[in-house]
């Protein structure tokens, strides 16, 4: 197959020609090879079939009134008005093709599906002069600026490393595709935003039929020349570059893989493309892999991270800083640290109370749900402590019908490189033990692939309710992962667990390095904390 920006042509065994008497007559002599080629010519797209030489005896069809269809593994009719090459007259036609193999057949049907949404975006030149690609779901609600840095992220093959490197997330899905074998063999899979192309690969490992890799970044072009690397699966995995709300397939899915999970579970928005895959290829019925996510929630203690975040804001309090007063900034610096979630790996004594869940059926959610996520919170207090704030991890889960597998991020788990999430109140809460602390956890969507946080929680001091509430940018986190762990020192730390946390590459975009050495406090209240 060639492949260039104007053209794309393909080798055929045989073109023939649908006659109103049902046979059909091979349309170009069966000793050379046929062509199919599309091609942009004058503005409009078109799918041209032809000898493999020089020779006017070709057929061209007009790619936006053109239908495909598949009638065997390796055979497809091809519909459409059609005209002879420097002839006017036209007229619906219809024609056979044999393909050499069914792979070639399906990237056909591939290239056929992406050329004809090409139409749309010849064939609408904006106000301003730029060419359009048909708007999209996605181009609809993610800013363009925010898609252009994420997928140039995702471009790079260090961050695809990053995430490879994370045992227990590649580990675990290994495990879950490899010891649900029964779920894969000989089924059609999407692999929804493929990356590397490591979870296709999986897929085929375990006996799939064919695997649809869709990634959008440059990535997909690594994703191939790691599959074509792989001899004995590369046959069963097509990479398809483009979004999976835009990108057509041949045929439905049995089972979709993904790995869409961000911080917090919904971090990038990429769940909702999740769903649209499933909308769009998934049959009736069909598995997801995975199939359910859960957000954990529970209120935490934790002095040190309090007065660390507290105190990055003195600085504004300076009265004469080269003779200028600063302290106009205080609180808005102040509120500034406050309105980023802290992401590290924390020990899970800090926990004040157990944990209640939100549930995502991945199988059943409508993605507007993904849009603004409500969830309220209830909680009783197990000890007498000040609470500064609620943390937050995820899981999902793998429900293959041999074994049921689950990815967790939770702390006092192995750590990921998710780790886990707090959103720390400017003012703590103090309570009783037995106390009901109760609240909201308000998630609502941005344009720019993440989401506001808008928590409260209060509990009863007296007859007084005390309440705390603050709003946060899920898009700037805090990574605190070069922090020393004080607390760990103090008590009998579990081996290891933040140890790991040093180990991991994790993107940081902590880049002022104000981290505040706070030496480990006999008063840091852990003794408190054990549930
Ligand atoms: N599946 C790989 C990569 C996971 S990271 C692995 O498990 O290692 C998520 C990938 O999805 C990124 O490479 C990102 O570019 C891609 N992606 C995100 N949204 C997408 C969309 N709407 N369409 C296609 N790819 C998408």
């Amino acid at each position: 197959m060639e492949e260039n920006k104007k053209q794309q042509q393909f080798l055929v065994l045989s073109v023939s020609e649908l006659t109103s008497s049902s046979s059909s007559t091979s349309l170009f002599a069966k000793t050379e090879p046929v062509f199919a080629r599309f091609g942009l010519d004058s503005g409009s797209t078109e799918l041209r079939f032809g000898p493999d030489t020089e020779s006017s005896d070709v057929i061209v069809f007009n790619l936006p009134t053109c239908q495909l269809f598949k009638v065997g593994p390796a055979e497809s009719l091809c519909i459409s008005e059609a005209s002879e090459a420097n002839k006017e007259k036209t007229y619906s036609r219809g024609i056979s093709i044999q393909f050499r193999n069914e792979e070639e057949s399906r990237t056909f049907h591939c290239a056929f599906e992406q050329w004809k949404k090409e139409v749309v975006v010849q064939e609408c030149p904006l106000i301003n002069g730029a060419v359009s690609t048909s708007k999209s779901k996605f181009d609809d609600k993610i800013e363009a600026s925010s898609a252009k840095m994420y997928f140039h992220y995702y471009g790079q093959l260090l961050h695809q490393q990053n995430m490879l490197q994370d045992f227990v997330r590649t580990g675990t899905y290994y495990s879950a595709v490899i010891e649900n074998r029964a779920d894969f063999l000989g089924r059609v899979v999407v692999d929804v935003g493929a990356g590397s192309g490591i979870l296709s690969l999986f897929a085929a490992q375990a006996g799939a039929k064919h695997v649809y890799a869709i990634e959008a970044s440059e990535m997909a072009d690594y994703a191939r020349k790691l599959i074509a690397g792989n001899p004995s699966l590369n046959e069963r995995i097509t990479v398809i570059k483009g979004k999976v709300e835009d990108v057509e397939l041949p045929e439905k899915a049995d089972i979709l893989i993904s790995e869409p999970m961000g911080t917090l579970l919904v971090n990038e928005r990429m769940l909702e493309s999740y769903v649209i895959a499933r909308d769009r290829f998934l049959v009736q019925n069909g598995k997801m892999f995975p199939g359910v996510g859960r957000i954990h929630m529970a209120p935490f203690s934790d002095e040190f991270l309090y007065m660390e975040i507290a105190n990055k804001a003195t600085f504004w309090q300076q009265q004469n800083y080269f003779g200028v007063d600063l302290t106009a900034l205080h609180g808005s610096a102040y509120q500034g640290y406050f309105s980023q979630p802290v992401v590290d790996a924390f020990d899970p004594r800090l926990l004040v109370a157990p944990a209640v869940s939100h549930v995502i059926n991945f199988s059943s959610v409508k993605e507007e749900d993904l849009y603004e996520i409500d969830i309220p919170l209830r909680f009783l207090s197990t000890v007498s402590t000040r609470i500064h704030g609620l943390a937050c991890w995820f899981d999902v889960l793998f429900n293959g019908s041999t074994v049921q597998r689950w990815l967790t991020t939770a702390p006092g788990a192995p750590t990921t490189h998710w780790y886990q999430l707090r959103c720390v109140l400017p003012q703590p809460l103090y309570v009783m033990p037995g106390q009901e602390i109760t609240g909201r956890l308000h998630l609502v969507a941005h344009k720019a692939q993440s989401y506001t946080i808008y928590l409260t929680l209060s509990a009863l001091v007296g007859d007084m309710l005390q309440t705390s509430s603050v709003k946060l940018d899920l898009k700037e986190p805090y990574y605190r992962m070069s922090q020393p762990q004080a607390y760990s020192s103090a008590q009998d730390q579990q081996p290891n667990q933040l140890l790991q946390t040093q180990d991991m590459q994790f993107p940081s975009r902590d880049e002022d390095g104000s981290v505040l050495m706070q030496p480990p406090s006999p008063t840091s209240g852990l003794e408190l904390h054990s549930l």
